[in-house]
């Protein structure tokens, strides 16, 4: 006979949720620093040990969190980023589905210490706790500066079925360090800090003046002969406007390594913009080998569905003709002009 529905318990259900948004160290760095990102922070510090299993904080000096919404953080479909459906229409923030600190928390020992910028000067930091049976303990004051720390430990203790998919540490690491060099790559204006088991690999400074500091963070994180081999992409029409760098076929890849779209800031890997970025190299590229780019596509937030994957690292474009000719016609015009036409190219180019 069958059993009887029935409704199952919270930490059943974030454990569940869990197996959508945190599949290894990796994913749980990137919604943490996208949290960090959203609360506005200007330097988001990242320790790291044994690949992100036995720990991974994640330290802003963003907006923090007041105490008497510490819990509620933890709780599932709890966001202070969306209120209603429509407000799915025009997304400004990397999270919004509320999901990522409860799934976290359900499978790691999970920690939230903050300290908002408005706090009280008596008490201003708070901690919060995760039980072993998802349950939340009571705040605790701590000592902590304005931002917020998550600290995670023992990364899948409870479930083992997971931790069998778990690679080696370096394996481990090196993905998470993959997540953090992109997400760096697409914020210049905020230092990143990456250490792990007590070595720091990187501290990236935040660099003045726009334009200067992308260049200075693309050559921070891709090296200096990427930034000065790579060639301006600046382009913009129908309300869509595509800037960054590839470098020029003569320094193409023999693997598909250095590829960074980003929608909205969001980084994405895309089916149709990796169409059109291929058919854009396809008259100078020899077919065995790969384009190098870093490109950012901007456009209003109503015409791209982010919500089609819980890691959201697909997007939907609502005139997706358009998206794909606007970046094919962009791209093959900035390469034909190649390295003479710099300024020429510079300027807007029409959608085909
Ligand atoms: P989402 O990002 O989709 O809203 P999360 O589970 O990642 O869901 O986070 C829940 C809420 O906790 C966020 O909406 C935000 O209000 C708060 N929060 C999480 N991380 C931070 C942080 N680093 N700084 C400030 N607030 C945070
Ligand atoms: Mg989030």
């Amino acid at each position: 006979m069958a059993s009887p529905i029935r409704t199952l318990a919270p930490h059943l259900v974030n454990q569940i949720a869990a197996g959508e948004v945190v599949e290894r160290p990796a994913s749980i760095a990137k919604e943490l620093i996208e949290n960090s990102l959203d609360a506005g922070a200007e330097r988001i510090e990242i320790e790291v040990e044994q690949g992100g299993v036995r720990l991974l904080r994640v330290r802003d000096d963003g907006c923090g969190i007041p105490r008497d919404e510490l819990g509620l953080a933890l709780s599932a479909h709890a966001t202070s980023k969306i209120a209603a459906l429509e407000d799915l229409d025009g997304i400004v923030t990397l999270g919004f589905r509320g999901e990522a600190l409860p799934s976290i928390a359900s499978v790691s020992r999970l920690t939230l210490t903050s300290c908002p910028r408005e706090a009280p000067a008596d008490t201003p930091a708070w901690s919060l706790g995760v039980g072993a049976d998802g349950r939340l303990e009571s705040p605790r004051p701590a000592a902590h500066p304005p931002g917020t720390s998550v600290e995670v430990r023992e990364l899948f203790f409870n479930t083992p079925a997971r931790r069998k998919f778990l690679r080696t540490e370096r394996t481990e690491f090196g993905h998470l360090e993959q997540v953090v060099r992109r997400i760096a790559l697409a914020c210049p204006e905020v230092g990143f800090v990456l250490r792990h088991n007590g070595r720091q690999v990187f501290d990236l400074a935040p660099a003045g003046g726009e334009t200067t500091r992308e260049r200075a963070r693309l050559a921070q994180l891709l090296g200096q002969s990427f930034a000065e081999q790579a060639l301006t992409v600046e382009a913009e029409a129908v309300g869509l406007r595509l800037h960054g760098w590839v470098l020029p076929p003569a320094f193409s890849r023999s693997q598909a390594d250095q590829q960074y779209f980003y929608v909205n800031g969001r980084m994405v890997r895309d089916k149709l913009v990796a169409h059109a970025v291929r058919q854009a190299f396809s008259d100078v590229l020899h077919h065995a080998r790969h384009p190098a780019f870093v490109l950012f596509l901007e456009l209003p937030a109503r015409q791209v569905d982010v919500n089609v994957h819980p890691a959201k690292h697909e997007v939907r474009f609502r005139e997706s003709r358009q998206v794909h000719d606007f970046l094919f016609s962009s791209l093959q015009r900035r390469l034909a002009s190649g390295v003479l036409g710099e300024a020429a190219a510079a300027t807007t180019a029409p959608v085909a």
